[in-house]
């Protein structure tokens, strides 16, 4: 703490670590003595710079970007980037140091990152996007490549900013390369990769839920965010035949007791991803729907068998999982990364209810990026069916690979929490010792 001041998200994503690991510590003397742990804490490099550029009225405005390089042990940076007025050191710091432990749970050959800027793309021109990405990249171009970093989308980062930050790379380097992923299907882009974290989280879900004999058909699920992660948590979850009755934004929440349809959702994507509106206008068109704009209540009030939190950090707290654990919750995966406060983690942990921790449960986007860096550089590609099937075998050997830890640790049934933190770690760590101390 001392070493990282003023960087509680990140000392709230280390701290959960080090509790589950701390009897794997004890145990092996080798992790202690080389600092295996410290090392991993420690990112590899931050790279932290001006991004100018000139708004529709020719003012120019400056923001900070950032690319955190945080973990090569197990393969190049790889990890997403965020785009929103709250990022900054300590945020990127948090969702680098998660993406370490993720990307190793997904088998291949990922090391991890996390990047982005402190800059709002609400509200902004596609032209404004456009030369705020081409900026970025001006700078970044320097520090990434196939072999050495690839970035990905994350909050604020869909595939305009994706093509804008591509095209600039390109033209730089006269080089066409999978430097990104998350590219549009024409030009170098994979099959399901805009699926892959919503889906991938379903997937765990059921595989979880097989573990206690049930299944996610008829289920009320409440679903926070209406971005990538969980339109797509939504349509899975329509496709296992779940009832989806909530979902949010920034702006408040929706509740629909009557549920989600494949038509409804079609019309939440158009208002967030074609007019980039509030949620407030999908009430606006259903008359079944309610909308409840941000203030005390949230949708986590609403009783549900499950709850799919996608939207952002420490969004549910012990209160709320308090509520839905009263109101009858059974399974709690998160989407989102870090969704859950501590305090809600170990509340909803004691009480018995199946928590899958982010770092098992959305592992599946950067699983289908990692596939796409594959696709890129064989210069074949995959069809849409066998990347669903890559996508639910990875998730399956997820959850394999977490009751393992399970059985190998002895931790207590169901524990994904220590599970996918040590399994992780141990992985990470026998890596770095082979590689010695660099
Ligand atoms: P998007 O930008 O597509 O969507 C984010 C959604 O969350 C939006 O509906 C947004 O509301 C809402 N939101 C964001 N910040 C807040 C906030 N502070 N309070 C309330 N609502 C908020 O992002 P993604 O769906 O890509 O990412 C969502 C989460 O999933 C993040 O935690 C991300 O790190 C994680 N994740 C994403 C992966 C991916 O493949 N995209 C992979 C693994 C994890 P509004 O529309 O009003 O802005």
């Amino acid at each position: 703490i001392d070493k990282n001041p003023n960087e509680a998200e990140f000392h709230q994503a280390v701290e959960e670590v080090f509790e589950s690991i701390l009897p794997v510590l004890k145990a092996n003397n080798l992790y202690v003595d080389e600092k295996l742990f410290e090392r991993i804490c420690e990112p590899e490099r931050i790279i932290s710079f001006r991004v100018c550029w000139t708004d529709d009225q020719g003012k120019v405005q400056i923001n900070k970007g950032y690319r955190i390089q945080m973990n090569s042990a197990l393969g190049p940076y790889k990890g997403g980037l965020r785009f929103h007025p709250s990022v900054n050191q300590s945020i990127l710091k948090f969702l680098a140091f998660e993406q370490v432990f993720k990307n190793a749970l997904t088998g291949l050959m990922l090391g991890a990152g996390k990047g982005g800027a402190d800059f709002n793309p609400k509200g902004k021109s596609d032209g404004e996007v456009m030369r705020f990405c081409q900026s970025w990249m001006m700078e970044a171009y320097r520090h990434i490549g196939h072999f050495t970093d690839v970035p990905a989308g994350d909050i604020g980062v869909g595939e305009r900013e994706i093509g804008y930050l591509f095209g600039t790379y390109k033209k730089i380097q006269n080089e066409f390369q999978g430097v990104l992923t998350g590219k549009g299907k024409d030009w170098g882009g994979s099959f399901l990769r805009p699926e892959a974290t919503g889906y991938g989280l379903v997937h765990f879900a059921h595989f979880m839920l097989t573990e206690i004999d049930e299944n996610l058909n008829d289920k009320v699920c409440l679903v926070s965010g209406a971005g990538n992660v969980s339109q797509f948590a939504i349509e899975k979850l329509l496709h296992e035949g779940a009832k989806v009755v909530a979902f949010s934004d920034s702006t408040g929440f929706i509740h629909d007791p009557e549920g989600m349809t494949e038509e409804k959702l079609d019309y939440l994507k158009t208002v967030k991803n074609g007019q980039r509106k509030s949620i407030s206008a999908f009430a606006d068109k259903y008359d079944s729907a309610k909308f409840t704009a941000v203030g005390d209540k949230n949708l986590w009030s609403i009783p549900a068998d499950c709850a799919f939190p996608c939207a952002t950090q420490n969004e549910l707290d012990e209160s709320d999982a308090k509520l839905l654990k009263q109101n009858g919750l059974i399974l709690l995966a998160e989407g989102a990364n870090m969704p859950c406060t501590p305090k809600a983690i170990n509340y909803l942990q004691k009480t018995n209810v199946l928590y899958g921790p982010g770092k098992a449960s959305n592992a599946g986007g950067v699983a289908v990026s990692g596939l796409e860096m594959t696709q890129n550089r064989m210069g074949r590609y995959w069809t849409k069916s066998d990347l669903e099937k890559q996508l639910r075998t990875i998730m399956k050997d997820i959850h394999e690979k977490c009751l393992e830890t399970i059985i190998k640790h002895d931790l207590q049934k169901q524990d994904y929490l220590n599970a996918a933190n040590i399994g992780a770690f141990e992985k990470i760590a026998r890596a770095m010792h082979a590689q010695g101390t660099v």
